[in-house]
């Protein structure tokens, strides 16, 4: 398509050539022509040896004498200077304009300059697209494979309220005969790669209709106006079809709530925006025309767009629990040589994968079992697979890593391993490993949550504690001032945490059940710097019972550090194996 358009670009740029060549031709015709002084012409004019004289708007006249022969002369612009010759008996010959011989050059110049910069405009929205292909944009269905509900694993409920779309896509006149409003818009909200794409291709597939893809964040423009006339252009053709899904990916990049405060108002997104509500409006419901659209955050969005007769069907489209993943490992394994795998236990490793992650799982196991020539994918592939889609790819440069960073490192992670054994048993630490990852972590610890939606209080401390067994064991073992910023990211969820429990769970004394998110008007600056004391609190009080945990259990801390920077990596049996806790796992 690329190609195409660069193709297309080469005519425009050869007739602005062509006519460049020509008009630069006359030019120099007139240029060598001969020339005499105005006063000789006028001289010429009164000995009656001219004929012809030719005056346009031009700053030369052209002067043909009665020999045969021509020349030029300045051009008065006199408005007596046709009078006068024609009373002399000179015939005259004005055109208002510049002569053909330019004016044909120029037009083609002027028109190809114009469709040049029409190119460059349309190329550079075009060059600003991430996910959707250019067909996409140019609002043609993209959908060359086949899919439906079996390509979609798990996400049952979502299944569910989906079928009802691809029913009113067969069938919207039935719909309208029973005085039905079926929804013109759905919104699929919930975590990247969580098969949101995919759910809105199957309904496309399952229902037989073209499948029109956009996202959201192409149409953001440098230019005002082009994000609008292209959501103008995509309805239009998606009605040329009659019916059709028209798939809007982030959403949130065109619809998201307009506080004027913090962006001060951004045109080109408003009248995208804009153009996008008045499409939606602009067809009845029984045309048959569905508009999908995705985003990872529901309450990110204008209000404006969740109005009936608009995106009025809200479905969540949430992580794949245990049974899920299975299901999606399965499907994505289908077609693969896989011998020794226990998809079960992969199910289990991997809570809190994403669709796209477990594909990608699937995939770099495939990837490293064809490296090795191996006959079959086994699981020691998906074991460094799974390491990899976790973390990145391993750093293969260990050595820039530094021996004191190592250490520190070490002594981090090992934090966290010994303060999860010992303070969430229940929990498994599968790896522990001071490798650096591309993804910027110098290390990590990984322990396998349980899969459960509710999450108590104790348990709650319990996790902060974990989290916060890194930063404890670099104070204890190098002192308080060579303290690191690799904890960084641990100190981050954990204030997300706490807060969460004081502001949000009503498991704080400061607000008690009340929760911070629904009295942003009535919450005074007391209140918060209250809410801030007893979160810090609660963090101070978690610090050091965590520390008096390591110092308690220092020569274990001593051993997993000593062993991390031996060996790198430690999973669980390593860890077993050196560790003396009786742990129950
Ligand atoms: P989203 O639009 O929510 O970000 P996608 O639909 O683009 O996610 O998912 C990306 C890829 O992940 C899909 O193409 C598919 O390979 C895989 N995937 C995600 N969810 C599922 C699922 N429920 N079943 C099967 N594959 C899935
Ligand atoms: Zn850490």
């Amino acid at each position: 398509m690329n190609k195409i358009k660069n193709k297309y670009i080469l005519i425009p740029i050869f007739a602005a050539l062509l006519s460049l060549v020509a008009l630069l031709a006359t030019n120099h015709k007139t240029n060598t022509m001969n020339y005499k002084s105005y006063p000789e012409f006028l001289k010429d004019t009164s000995s009656s040896v001219v004929s012809t004289v030719e005056i346009n708007a031009s700053s030369k006249i052209n002067v043909l004498l009665k020999d045969g022969t021509n020349y030029i002369t300045d051009n008065p612009n006199s408005i007596t200077l046709k009078e006068d010759l024609l009373s002399k008996g000179i015939e005259v010959k004005t055109s208002a304009a510049m002569p053909m011989a330019q004016r044909i050059p120029v037009t083609i110049l002027g028109l190809s300059l114009l469709s040049l910069i029409i190119l460059a405009i349309r190329n550079s929205s075009i060059s600003g697209s991430k996910i959707t292909s250019i067909e996409a944009l140019d609002g043609q269905s993209i959908a060359k494979e086949k899919f439906n509900f079996h390509s979609v694993a798990g996400n049952e409920e979502a299944k569910e309220s989906l079928k009802d779309i691809v029913d009113f896509l067969k069938n919207p006149e039935k719909y309208a005969s029973y005085g039905a409003r079926m929804p013109k818009g759905v919104i699929l909200y919930g975590d990247p790669g969580t098969g949101k794409t995919l759910l809105a291709k199957a309904v496309a597939g399952e229902a037989g209709v073209p499948f029109y893809a956009v996202s959201g964040s192409d149409f953001i423009q440098v230019y005002v106006g082009v994000g609008a006339s292209r959501i103008r252009n995509l309805f239009k053709k998606a009605k040329t079809h009659g019916k059709a899904v028209i798939f809007i990916d982030e959403i949130d990049a065109i619809g998201k709530q307009r506080d004027s405060g913090k962006n001060g108002g951004n045109d080109e997104r408003d009248q995208t925006l804009n153009a996008l509500l008045t499409e939606m409006s602009g067809f009845s419901e029984s045309t048959g025309i569905v508009v999908m659209a995705a985003t990872n955050r529901l309450d990110m969005l204008d209000s404006a767009l969740l109005r009936p007769g608009r995106f009025d069907r809200h479905i969540e489209v949430a992580l794949p629990d245990i049974a899920a993943r299975e299901k999606i490992l399965n499907l994505h394994l289908k077609n693969k040589p896989i011998k020794n795998v226990d998809l079960k236990d992969l199910a289990h490793k991997t809570a809190y994968f994403s669709g796209a992650k477990l594909e990608s799982l699937t995939n770099e196991a495939a990837i490293l079992a064809c490296k090795d020539n191996s006959q079959y994918i086994t699981h020691e592939y998906f074991d460094k697979a799974y390491s990899i889609v976790l973390a990145g790819y391993e750093k293969i440069e260990r050595s820039s890593m530094s021996e004191v960073d190592r250490r520190i490192t070490a002594y981090h992670e090992a934090g966290h391993a010994l303060i999860s054994l010992l303070k969430l048993p229940e929990e498994k630490v599968s790896k522990v490993t001071i490798i650096p990852t591309s993804k910027g972590a110098g290390g990590y610890t990984l322990s396998l949550p349980k899969d459960s939606s509710y999450q108590n209080l104790d348990y709650l401390r319990r996790r902060i504690m974990v989290l916060l067994g890194g930063r404890a064991a670099e104070e204890i073992v190098f002192g308080k001032d060579k303290i690191t910023t690799g904890a960084f990211s641990d100190l981050k969820h954990t204030t997300n945490m706490v807060n969460n429990m004081v502001t949000e769970y009503g498991m704080g004394k400061s607000l008690g059940l009340l929760r911070l998110s629904e009295m942003n008007n009535f919450i005074n600056n007391s209140d918060i710097s209250s809410v801030i004391e007893e979160c810090k609190v609660t963090v101070d009080e978690l610090y050091n019972t965590v520390k008096v945990t390591l110092i308690e259990n220092m020569n274990t801390l001593e051993v997993i550090a000593t062993e991390l920077l031996e060996k790198e990596t430690l999973n669980h049996n390593d860890l077993m194996n050196i560790v003396d806790i009786d742990i129950a796992v």
